[in-house]
């Protein structure tokens, strides 16, 4: 089970206490001894991200594109209504369980979303430990509801 836990800066981080943290060295070194698991794949997208995805969207139930445009559409977990989006993608890099890196979307603005990444879209982005968070959120949504 993962546990959300409030971070230094106040926002929650899922992560299993009962591993070590790893720091960059290793997590640089691992990186060129594995090649990058593909968005999608279903040794990342197993149980324990179901369940980080279901409680995010628990959480946040509202489709965060559609709410930025000024629409409500629920995207709550069942039914298959939404997705838990990483905003920098896990093949970019982007940090697979860090609430900072999580938004809320219904299929539709996740559809949106893909056709413009395979188009180049990525946000403003940094990190700690080596995984990338966007710098703005609300400024990264801003950009993908043009
Ligand atoms: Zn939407």
């Amino acid at each position: 089970m993962w546990f959300p836990r409030a971070s230094a800066s106040g926002v929650f981080v899922y992560d299993m206490p009962s591993l070590p943290k790893r720091n960059k060295r290793n997590k640089r070194k691992q990186d060129n001894d594995r090649p990058r698991v593909p968005s999608g794949d279903i040794a990342f997208y197993n149980t324990k991200w179901g369940n980080v995805s279901r409680l995010y969207r628990k959480l946040n139930p509202l489709c965060e594109m559609c709410k930025a445009s000024g629409k409500l559409t629920d995207a709550s977990p069942g039914d298959r209504k939404g997705v838990t989006d990483h905003i920098v993608s896990v093949t970019n890099g982007g940090a697979r369980m860090d609430e900072r890196n999580f938004m809320t979307l219904c299929k539709s603005c996740h559809d949106r979303k893909s056709a413009l990444e395979k188009n180049g879209w990525t946000c403003d982005k940094g990190g700690d430990y080596g995984e990338y968070i966007p710098i703005n959120k609300a400024d990264a949504i801003k950009t993908l509801i043009k």
